[in-house]
């Protein structure tokens, strides 16, 4: 447990004394508060925010002056950031909402080196930024990637730039020299839809490309609050956060997405959605018989939401499809039917988040068996008695 005698409350405190000695990277005008104001948000904002965070993070509450302030630093330590095969729906998933969020904005303040879809440079100019940054901050940088990369029979299924570079050397060569190595995206943590079968590509996990740490951030896409999380973790403690065996941040991915849903009573109760836009589902009941996959998938979303707490899918209206598990496109298809009695299984069998998960899934279709018999047998004895 943290608190505030502990060494890791002076630890984290001593680090960011020292980042705060280094240069600012960031080359954008003004400072984080100044660009805060900028966009109408209030000091009292950003400390809701820095507890919020606080919070998600599994820290206490005396941390949260800490994280407030690991992210006035943020901008002090480069970001490479690069693009795979992929759609780009994590970095669309941090830039483009309508309100910027404060993880936005954050993500707008840190010094990114390179990143393909925000730099102005093209061409020859953009490998020479790539290059550079590699160089300049040999050591201390953060590398992040989006997207599977394609690794066979020729790596050169994807190809980048105006060196024609392969996606995987390019990968191979920022993972070398960086400080930390964040995947972002299921793509990237697992391979996502191109790797999905018969993945002809060969499209590999950025973890099979460099044989350094990397922690996986999966969601197709994660969320806002899990890509600024981990770099905030990062820059509070230097060290890799809590994994679970998919090496996923306990604190992003530690429950399932079924353990907080506010449809759950529903589950409880045996109060199903049957079919999309009966009566169920305008009273809110619960998604599983239309293929929630919630309770097979580890992730916050249920806790979080997205869009600075707008909404999730679930409570839009449709299932959670399991996208921040390993093979999820093979393993929880199809989207819109139940698992039913086939266990949740991956080709990762035996290790330990899958052994939990299915224990886990072993209990919970009893659970949803219990939940399906109880609603099957209330149905009918409205049935009998109309
Ligand atoms: S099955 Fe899905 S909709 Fe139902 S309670 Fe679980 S997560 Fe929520
Ligand atoms: S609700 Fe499920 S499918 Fe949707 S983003 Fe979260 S983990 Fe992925």
């Amino acid at each position: 447990m943290f608190n505030e005698d502990n060494q890791s409350y002076s630890n984290t405190l001593k680090r960011l004394d020292e980042l705060e000695k280094m240069p600012v990277q960031v080359n954008k005008e003004g400072d984080i508060r100044e660009i805060l104001e900028n966009n109408g948000i209030s000091r009292r904002d950003f400390m809701k925010w820095a507890a919020a965070m606080t919070a998600t993070l599994a820290l206490p509450s005396s941390f949260i002056p800490l994280t407030a302030r690991a992210a006035e630093l943020a901008g002090r330590i480069p970001i490479v950031w690069l693009h795979m095969a992929e759609c780009t729906g994590c970095s669309e998933s941090l830039l483009r909402s309508s309100t910027p969020s404060i993880d936005s904005i954050i993500f707008d303040y840190i010094s990114l080196e390179y990143h393909e879809t925000v730099m102005a440079a093209s061409g020859w100019q953009a490998e020479e930024n790539l290059h550079s940054a590699i160089k300049d901050y040999k050591g201390k940088y953060i590398l992040m990637v989006e997207g599977g990369i394609p690794s066979g029979e020729s790596e050169f299924y994807l190809t980048i730039g105006a060196e024609g570079t392969t996606g995987a050397k390019s990968a191979r060569e920022a993972a070398e020299g960086a400080m930390a190595i964040f995947a972002i995206g299921t793509c990237s943590s697992f391979g996502g839809v191109q790797a999905a079968d018969p993945n002809p590509t060969n499209a590999m996990p950025l973890s099979k490309i460099t044989n350094k740490p990397v922690i996986n951030v999966p969601g197709c896409p994660p969320s806002e609050k899990n890509i600024v999380g981990s770099l905030l973790h990062f820059i509070l403690f230097k060290t890799l956060p809590a994994l679970d065996a998919y090496n996923r941040p306990t604190w992003a991915y530690g429950l399932r997405i079924h353990d907080l849903c506010e449809r759950r009573g529903h589950f409880d109760a045996g109060e199903f959605v049957q079919h999309f836009g009966d009566e169920g589902a305008q009273n809110g009941y619960c998604l599983y018989k239309v293929g929630c996959k919630g309770p097979y998938t580890f992730n916050n979303c249920s806790r979080l939401g997205f869009n600075d707490h707008t909404s999730w899918p679930v409570k839009a209206g449709h299932g959670c499809i399991g996208c921040s598990e390993p093979n999820f496109w093979d393993t929880m298809r199809p989207f819109e039917e139940p698992l039913a009695n086939r266990l949740y299984s991956t080709k990762f069998d035996g290790l330990g988040a899958d052994k939990t998960a299915d224990t886990i899934g072993v209990v919970l279709l009893s659970a949803t068996a219990i939940g399906i018999a109880a609603h099957a047998a209330i149905s009918s004895m409205i049935k009998n008695k109309e």
